[in-house]
């Protein structure tokens, strides 16, 4: 029997903005956003980066705290301006010219001139329509297949130098990767940090020269891959998969990080690239190179709590400009 085609509803409520993702960037474009009376809708699937930061000392005015309470009081600041948070995971956004005749009757935010809109569709067949679209959903780590790493991770194993290099001081630190950027971040946080490093280079053969530079740093340049994490409570050792075991109190991972953007995969040819090909290209207010959408946080910028939050606001700020300029034509 041929299986029902699951029909896809378009939400009547319109949207002056729809938010992928609930982190930091998303949730401070809201509380601006609404705070300019927007009405605004975040969709998040859970989970997220700064949920497993489990010790935040660089946001100014916490001296210490952990992401899952930087985002729980960020949703209650969200909600007590009027912000519309819905556990849901977008699967792709389409963009639309509105003809006339199709422009909502319950939509006074939205001009019914012809004019683009956004559709936002969530798995499970949910379609949101908005003017704009801040596109705020983070991105996830590449980390090494490691025995215990839920046990350590963000207590003693950390993937960045912004967010936890600083935990490293007078540590025993080991420094996992497998490229050059590893060696330079090793001496990195020999200047910062720690002498007593040691650099597992998994898969990675660098460039003639460089081993002896390390070695004349003092620091130890190893090729194997990290197997376990051994400890009582605290770390103690990683094991290779050579079986050798070096003692060490913290471990700093460096495979790089995936951005979470399957879902704009429809819209690649509209949306341009950085020189480095990787992340998003956008102007100083984050709006990318197709209007009305725009891009926060390490998809486009840099991958840092408080900056991903300022980022939203800007976005915010000019998305909200626009809108007023909208209205006065
Ligand atoms: C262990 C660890 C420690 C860290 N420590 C610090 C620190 O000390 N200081 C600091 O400044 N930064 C720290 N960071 C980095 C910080 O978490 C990021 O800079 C921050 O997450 C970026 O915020 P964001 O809002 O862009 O993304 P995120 O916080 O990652 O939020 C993105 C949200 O989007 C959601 N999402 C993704 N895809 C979809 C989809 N398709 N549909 C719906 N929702 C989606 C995710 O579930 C998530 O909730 C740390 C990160 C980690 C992993």
């Amino acid at each position: 029997m041929e299986a029902k085609k699951k029909e896809k509803k378009i939400e009547s409520a319109s949207y002056d903005c729809v938010i992928v993702g609930a982190g930091p960037g998303g949730l401070q474009a809201a509380i601006y956003l609404c705070r300019y009376g927007r009405d605004v809708l975040v969709l998040d699937r859970g989970g997220g980066r700064t949920r497993h930061a489990k010790r935040i000392e660089n946001f100014l005015t916490h001296s210490i705290i952990s992401g899952r309470e930087l985002i729980e009081k960020g949703l209650a600041q969200a909600a007590r301006f009027g912000a519309r948070v819905e556990r849901k995971t977008v699967s792709s956004i389409g963009v639309k010219n509105y003809p006339a005749e199709e422009a909502p009757e319950e939509a006074p935010k939205i001009p019914t001139q012809e004019g683009p809109f956004f559709l936002t569709e969530t798995a499970g067949g949910g379609l949101y329509r908005s003017r704009t679209v801040i596109v705020s959903s983070g991105a996830r780590d590449v980390l090494p297949r490691i025995e215990n790493l839920a046990k350590y991770f963000a207590l003693s194993f950390f993937t960045c130098v912004d967010c936890d290099g600083y935990r490293t001081r007078g540590k025993k630190t080991a420094i996992l990767g497998n490229s050059e950027g590893t060696l330079r971040l090793a001496l990195a946080i020999k200047r910062m940090y720690t002498k007593d490093l040691t650099v597992v280079l998994d898969d990675y053969a660098p460039p003639p020269g460089y081993v002896d530079e390390m070695n004349q740093e003092g620091i130890e340049v190893l090729f194997d891959s990290p197997a376990s994490l051994l400890g009582e409570d605290e770390l103690r050792w990683l094991e290779l998969k050579s079986g050798r075991r070096i003692l060490c109190e913290a471990v700093l991972s460096n495979y790089g990080y995936r951005l979470n953007d399957a879902f704009l995969e429809g819209l690649k040819d509209r949306l341009k690239r950085d020189s480095t090909g990787l992340k998003y290209q956008t102007n100083r207010h984050f709006e990318s190179s197709l209007p009305g959408l725009y891009i926060v946080g390490p998809l486009a910028g840099s991958d840092q709590a408080i900056i991903a939050a300022g980022e939203g606001a800007m976005a915010a700020m000019d998305i909200n400009k626009k809108l007023i300029e909208m209205y006065s034509d």
